[in-house]
């Protein structure tokens, strides 16, 4: 089996990258954003503070997220409604940001990240998956990109999909998210040492891609 893991901040593009990426080689991809989006929908449809472990920790048992991919596109079921568009809000964003800085839930999720690994090929996108989740991928690439890039990227993306928001607000949360996850004790968004640093700020999804494929290329050449 291949794994490639992508890292990075919220806005830089990693899903879109690794969704165009598994299409091209033909792995499927696991957003594993969207599994912590999901712990963050249970906590706030359950009125769980996102920050209260002990609380958040005894739902476990309650808590049954599946992942399946529809025409390529991974939807995923909190129980067997399909929250896939719920969880996309800004408001479930910062619910996710805080459950996943809590111990107990990355312990909780780690072997289901790991376990896609084991039956396929795979692209598997987050904040730590080269450094805790896989860290004998094959490639790793961590994707970075000037925060107003960012969030107007976010910005744009949210409002594609009919939401009301603004372009300050967008860019205080994600400057907030980057902060949360990258100086958290457990498990924070850094780039894996033996990552590959690609800076999409300049270059558009394309580009990034054909970057991301040249990166694979030298790393697993025609073996892929
Ligand atoms: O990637 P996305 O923005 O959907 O992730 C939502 C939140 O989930 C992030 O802000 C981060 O706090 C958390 N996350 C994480 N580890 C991952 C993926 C996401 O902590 N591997």
């Amino acid at each position: 089996m291949y794994s490639i893991a992508i890292d990075g901040p919220s806005g830089s593009g990693k899903s879109s990258l690794a969704k165009l990426l598994a299409k091209e080689l033909g792995y499927i991809h696991v957003d594993t954003g969207a599994i912590y989006r999901t712990i963050g929908l249970y906590a706030r449809k359950n009125d769980i503070d996102p920050h209260d472990e002990k609380t958040l920790s005894e739902h476990f048992d309650n808590i049954h997220i599946k992942v399946d991919w529809i025409d390529g596109n991974q939807h995923i079921f909190l129980d067997d409604d399909d929250v896939s568009t719920e969880i996309r809000t800004p408001e479930i964003s910062m619910y996710a940001s805080n459950v996943s800085a809590l111990p107990k839930v990355r312990e909780f999720l780690l072997e289901m990240q790991r376990d896609f690994a084991r039956k396929k090929d795979v692209i598997m996108d987050g904040r730590d998956i080269g450094t805790v989740v896989l860290p004998n991928a094959d490639v790793k690439i961590f994707l970075k990109a000037d925060d107003e890039k960012r969030a107007m990227r976010r910005y744009l993306e949210l409002k594609e999909k009919g939401q009301d928001v603004e372009y300050e607000k967008v860019y205080e949360e994600l400057i907030l998210r980057d902060k949360n996850d990258s100086t958290r004790k457990t498990a924070p968004c850094v780039p894996a040492q033996d990552s590959v640093i690609l800076d999409n700020s300049d270059i558009n999804l394309e580009e990034t891609l054909e970057k991301a494929l040249e990166i694979v290329n030298a790393k697993l050449g025609a073996e892929r």
